[in-house]
């Protein structure tokens, strides 16, 4: 039986799988108590031992497509969350870190299997990677986290499916003219259990597990069709809006397709769309990432880096690639008034800038004095909590029009 939540159920006596049958999924219990039997050749049973919530069961399985080394029975009502072998061979071919847990867990578990049915083996033979206490203790921790972490993508997976995601928009502000110019759309996640987690926390295991392309297109959307309700509620046609996209959503060979189709469809205006990426971006396959870049400025939209100054921050870039905009990274801004280095960094970002005629937006402004200081420098543009904080449409919509510089 499945639950609402893509959860699979067994009642106690129930078998999740029986040895010798093929299989291609392991299971993560979430809840309920489930025993390990070997079959014996005289055809008895023997349990070899009980996993509880948090453990991984079926696992060699999804490796080799291959029998059932015991059967897995579910000894009080138990609720499973599948790993299925696509699930698994994504994180194979993304040679993710959880791929290198799952391993260790397989390994781990099968030399404990055999150390509980025979003879001692031999460690080196089957290249056990853990000689020690410590290491092993590491592995556990290891397993905890990639345990952790197959949840989170499974839950994110429901997130989309039920709304769970939501946006919120930041005030991109023109220093100049002191006014909202335009916002950046930001992620937010509304989890059942857990309330609103982080997107530094949910953002990476969406990009992991590529969850992040179903994201993105659905924060395109969506920023979108908020953005022609604010452009109607400030009466600015000219308000812009950034949305962030990572490398898994360049990699698409449709992606262009896509952004084209979502603009037409909500009828904003293309010229009002920022793409930002960062660098890694670039990095990952530069030469995919310049032609869906160049399609995308072609088609009007604007590209902007973000996080600039962090990473390699190459000067290359800049001429490879059809970047309009550089946001300077927080990490500068938030000390541009004690530390000189920072602020001349900052000063050196704004010139570069605009000897390349890009844009430059100061992102994390939280106090007077900075806006004071890059507004003397010639940043065009501020973002940062000094402004405003993210927050959701009805609230953005209240203030868009009639925003002042906050007073100290
Ligand atoms: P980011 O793209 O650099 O976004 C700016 C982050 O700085 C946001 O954090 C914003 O709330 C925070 N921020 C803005 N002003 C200030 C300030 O004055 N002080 C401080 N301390 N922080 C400030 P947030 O919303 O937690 O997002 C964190 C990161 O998660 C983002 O960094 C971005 O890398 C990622 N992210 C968020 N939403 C999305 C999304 O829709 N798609 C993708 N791919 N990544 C996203
Ligand atoms: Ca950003
Ligand atoms: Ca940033």
């Amino acid at each position: 039986m499945e639950n609402t939540n893509g959860q699979k159920i067994y009642q106690p006596g129930e078998f999740i799988m029986v040895q010798g049958e093929f299989g291609d999924a392991a299971y993560i219990i979430e809840e309920g108590q489930v025993e390990i039997l070997i079959q014996q050749p005289d055809g008895t049973e023997h349990s070899v031992g009980t996993r509880g919530p948090g453990s991984i069961v079926g696992e060699m399985a999804i490796i080799d497509n291959g029998q059932r080394v015991a059967s897995i029975r579910a000894v009080t009502e138990s609720h499973l969350i599948e790993i299925s072998q696509d699930d698994f061979s994504r994180y194979m071919n993304g040679a993710d870190p959880i791929l290198k847990m799952i391993v260790q867990v397989l390994l781990t578990r099968y030399r404990d299997t055999l150390q509980r049915l025979g003879p001692p083996i031999n460690t080196k033979l089957l290249n056990v990677p853990f000689s020690n206490a410590e290491e092993l203790e590491k592995s556990a921790e290891g397993t905890d986290l990639a345990v952790k972490n197959i949840k989170m993508v499974h839950d994110l997976k429901a997130a989309l499916n039920e709304n769970q995601l939501f946006l919120v928009y930041q005030p991109i502000i023109s220093l100049d003219q002191t006014k909202i110019c335009g916002f950046e759309a930001l992620m937010r996640w509304n989890h059942p259990e857990r309330g609103l987690v982080s997107p530094g926390e949910f953002i990476p295991v969406m990009e992991d597990s590529r969850l992040i392309v179903d994201a993105s297109k659905w924060a395109l959307r969506q920023a979108c069709t908020d953005l022609k309700i604010l452009q109607a509620e400030s009466g600015d046609d000219d308000l812009f809006m950034n949305v962030n996209f990572t490398s898994e959503d360049f990699n698409q060979h449709d992606f262009v397709d896509q952004v084209e189709n979502t603009l037409n469809e909500t009828g904003v205006s293309v010229n009002n769309v920022k793409l930002e990426i960062t660098e890694r971006l670039l990095m990952d396959d530069p030469e995919q990432a310049r032609k869906a870049l160049e399609a995308c400025v072609e088609m009007g939209l604007g590209v902007a880096l973000d996080d600039f100054g962090t990473g390699y921050s190459s000067l290359s870039y800049l001429h490879a690639f059809p970047i309009g905009t550089l946001k300077i990274d927080r990490s500068f801004v938030c000390r541009i008034c004690d530390d000189r280095r920072s602020r001349e960094l900052a000063k050196s970002i704004i010139a570069l800038g605009k000897s390349l005629q890009m844009a430059v937006v100061a992102e994390g402004i939280e106090q007077e004095a900075e806006h004071i200081l890059l507004r003397s420098f010639g940043c065009e543009y501020g973002q940062g909590f000094f402004y405003a904080r993210p927050a959701p449409l009805n609230e953005v919509m209240n203030t868009v029009k009639d925003w002042t510089l906050p007073t100290a």
